[in-house]
């Protein structure tokens, strides 16, 4: 079973199309973007099983969404985001770090250091 849902995009006015399909190998996503094309998660697919309804393009797929949710809640795809979304989180404070650091370097490169 599929079910087909509309992502506002943030590049074009036309929203980019989600297809779902829940069988025996479990829960997949294709997305018309670019991205998606190439079977990357894209932030169309991300949306959904972050279950991010600001996404909705239309306000009426919002029944079509909520049985997606429960197709999703009962998946592993929430554990997977989470995880995804802590790595993230991670990624971003070590960046910071290295940030500072090179900072440190570049003004001791130029003042001088013991
Ligand atoms: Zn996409």
């Amino acid at each position: 079973m599929s079910i087909t849902i509309l992502i506002k995009s943030s590049s074009q006015s036309e929203p980019r199309s989600v297809q779902v399909t829940q069988d025996e190998s479990g829960l997949s996503f294709l997305c018309d973007c670019p991205a998606g094309i190439r079977g990357r998660i894209c932030k169309h697919k991300r949306a959904l099983v972050s279950a991010d309804e600001s996404m909705l393009y239309d306000e009426d797929q919002k029944d079509s969404f909520q049985k997606l949710m429960d197709w999703v809640n009962a998946s592993s795809y929430p554990d997977l985001m989470k995880a995804l979304k802590a790595a993230e989180n991670d990624l971003e404070l070590a960046n910071g770090r290295a940030r500072d650091i090179k900072e440190t370097i570049t003004r001791a490169m130029k003042e001088g250091l013991k």
